[in-house]
């Protein structure tokens, strides 16, 4: 029970701290949200997405779930990108893997049939890596992991852009950007990929930039 009363002691500080620094924070919380993102990312405990960009409540909306998926035919991420989008107006959508993601290493074996549904939800990453195994069998293991992990990234955003969400808002004119990142846990930076998010166009690899 240590954790739990740690938890409310931590959230009871963070209520002063905030009220100190910010008076008017919650009252400006109660009167709505107009979050600049959407950030679609892994479920993992290390990649926290308001800690490592920086942010506070009001300025992004969240979506995770095991190794950032941005699957088409998931209506749990699309209500959450038809609402981002078409009600918050968020100008930025970003999906953000993470080196060292245990979802996307479990892609890379066998399914060991004790995770049914776990490695079921793996299997969309496991198309990713089927699609790049040309690529993917010149490396060795570690650097086959950390590719992966970005192959994931841009196919997620290339999911995004074929969406009918996506689609119509640019049809319309709406400033939306998508975008791809990967955060590496051991230096906790991010990086930005290059993704190709036109539509009709051949999906092309991504590399990483600064
Ligand atoms: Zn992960």
């Amino acid at each position: 029970m240590d954790a739990i009363k740690r938890i409310f002691e931590n959230n009871r500080a963070w209520v002063r701290e905030t009220m100190r620094q910010d008076p008017g924070f919650f009252q400006r919380m109660l009167k709505g949200q107009s979050p600049n993102f959407l950030f679609i990312g892994c479920s993992d405990s290390r990649v926290p997405a308001n800690v490592i960009t920086g942010t506070t409540g009001g300025e992004m909306f969240v979506h995770r779930n095991v190794a950032n998926q941005a699957i088409p035919s998931d209506l749990n991420m699309l209500a959450v990108l038809q609402y981002a989008v078409d009600v918050l107006k968020v100008p930025h959508v970003v999906v953000c893997g993470h080196y060292g993601c245990g979802g996307v290493k479990a892609a890379l074996e066998l399914p060991d049939g004790q995770h049914e549904l776990v490695d079921q939800w793996l299997g969309h990453v496991r198309q990713v890596r089927r699609r790049h195994h040309a690529e993917l069998a010149s490396l060795d293991a570690e650097a086959q992991a950390r590719r992966l992990v970005e192959l994931n990234v841009i196919e997620q955003v290339q999911h995004l852009a074929m969406t009918s969400v996506v689609r119509a808002a640019r049809q319309r004119g709406q400033d939306l950007h998508l975008w791809g990142w990967v955060y590496s846990i051991g230096d906790g930076l991010l990086h930005t990929l290059e993704v190709n998010t036109a539509v009709d166009e051949v999906p092309e690899l991504a590399r990483v930039g600064a």
